[in-house]
């Protein structure tokens, strides 16, 4: 990743003399060192801002620098917003309006009408507050003691939105072969995709990817092998197998990194030429930050990547899921995530085992090698990124994630099980109304929050699905909201 930061920038005007200014100047960048400290990534302090000139230039910075990853604006004293209209008007980066003080209390013996011209955030944070709402930005507003753990943890979680929001941007994904056959909710327009998110996702043939996989040495393969050995247990005598996902991993990160791609997707429907459908490849590349999606769904390899870069600094735990099947005994309602091969082991409770199985979906000649494990227990998310057409909806559910209450012997897959909010059945019927896919991101790093403030920036819907949504009350939102969109 890039060595993203972001850019404080404070508002203020002339009227106050240089001394107040210079006050404000180091106050701060006071702030700026200290809060770097605590969040994930620098905040650097760039300007008191006092003149639309000013505000407009440091905005045009800000936009052409590739590691800002968003701005950070507070107002010490009083900044006239009209002056703000032009740099906000031209601005590309994800924004934040932290209303903060530099002081915590108010002092009874000392405040006189100096102090009170000095420290006027209330005063200044609504007029700022005015312009961008005025101007329609969508912007995330913090408010708060800038000292508080919880506005620096609510700070930080921002960042990392606005983070994926610059990875989201940068976006290239690798497609081998097309959508599975007849299969609707993995569809979508690429060029609205890109326009509103950025991605580029382009198609590369399947048989380049075979050309590539001939032209992986052994010595590659071995080296690949101790770093298969290293991580898990080989439960197989066919090792051949394990060499031929090898072969595979190798081919297609040849292929995604010669691109810069950060996500890929393929089909069953497409192996021309290869052996095994990638399985225990896919998971290797997952475990390394790749974004993958099956049956050709392109949207949920990106978001993959996307939330994996946010989450970065976590336990760096999102994955690629599908909802399988259901546990109905009333108190014990669940639901299996599993895939046909491709969960990636971030989220493993135990050491995975490398086993080959027969897989009769497909053309696979021979018995693809896959990871299989128990996913870990705790709180997480699903989401699933719709195309609605005009518009993209991102869905997100909470969920607990639990050790699956079953052995489950001859399930040949890695799997994750999880009761839904507010509970198996309402949290289905309310996933279905929204229009939620079979395939998802589960993320134990990523909050609903993030993926909230992420969609805003992004400037697309989102819908959240946790223990207070009702399905009449869902039901309104989406009305509502379907109406709201297509005005916009
Ligand atoms: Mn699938």
């Amino acid at each position: 990743m890039r060595p993203y930061s972001f850019w404080f920038i404070v508002g203020s005007q002339s009227l106050y003399g240089p001394e107040v200014l210079e006050t404000v100047a180091q106050r701060a960048q006071e702030m700026a060192d200290q809060l770097s400290r605590d969040l994930p990534y620098p905040l650097l302090y760039k300007v008191t801002a006092k003149s639309n000139q000013e505000i407009a230039d440091v905005v045009k910075q800000a936009n052409y620098d590739d590691d800002c990853a968003g701005v950070i604006t507070w107002c010490h004293t009083f900044s006239p917003s009209k002056m703000w209209i032009n740099g906000l008007a031209a601005l590309q980066k994800p924004y934040c309006h932290l209303a903060t003080q530099y002081n915590q209390e108010i002092p009874d013996q000392e405040i006189d009408m100096d102090f009170m011209n000095l420290n006027q955030a209330a005063h200044g944070d609504r007029e700022h507050g005015f312009i961008a709402a005025r101007l329609r930005m969508p912007r995330k507003i913090i408010a708060g003691y800038w000292r508080d753990q919880t506005v620096r943890d609510r700070l930080g979680s921002w960042m990392k939105a606005a983070v994926g929001a610059a990875v989201s941007r940068s976006m290239k994904v690798m497609r081998f072969g097309d959508n599975m056959r007849e299969v609707a909710v993995t569809e979508g327009d690429k060029v609205e995709t890109q326009t509103k998110l950025g991605w580029q996702v382009n198609t590369w043939a399947v048989g380049d990817l075979v050309k590539t996989m001939a032209a992986v040495t052994d010595a590659e393969i071995d080296a690949l092998m101790e770093t298969y050995k290293a991580s898990y247990d080989i439960a197989t005598d066919d090792i051949q197998a394990i060499r031929y996902q090898a072969r595979e991993e190798l081919a297609i990160k040849k292929m995604m990194d010669a691109e810069g791609c950060l996500a890929f997707s393929n089909t069953f429907q497409d192996l021309y030429g290869m052996e095994q459908l990638p399985g225990l490849a896919t998971q290797h590349l997952m475990a390394q930050g790749y974004g993958y999606g099956g049956e050709g769904d392109w949207k949920v390899a990106a978001m993959t990547a996307i939330l994996k870069a946010m989450g970065e600094g976590g336990n760096g735990c999102s994955l690629f899921m599908e909802d399988y099947t259901y546990n109905l005994t009333p108190g014990a309602e669940y639901s299996l995530g599993a895939h046909m091969l491709e969960v990636c082991p971030c989220c493993a409770a135990g050491r995975p085992r490398i086993e080959t199985h027969h897989l009769g979906i497909g053309m696979n000649e021979k018995d693809p090698a896959r990871l299989v494990f128990e996913g870990k227990a705790g709180d997480a998310v699903v989401a699933s990124l719709i195309d609605m057409g005009g518009r993209m909806r991102l869905i997100c559910q909470d969920i607990h994630c639990v050790k699956p209450i079953l052995p489950m012997p001859n399930l040949p897959v890695a799997r994750v099980m999880w009761q839904a909010e507010p509970s198996l059945t309402t949290g289905v019927e309310c996933w279905i109304a929204a229009g939620g896919a079979h395939h998802t991101v589960l993320s134990y790093d990523v909050t609903a929050q993030q993926l909230r403030d992420w969609a805003r920036i992004m400037d697309i819907e989102f819908v959240h699905i946790n223990k207070d949504t009702t399905p009449e009350s869902l039901e309104r939102e989406l009305f509502l909201s379907d109406l709201a969109w297509k005005l916009k």
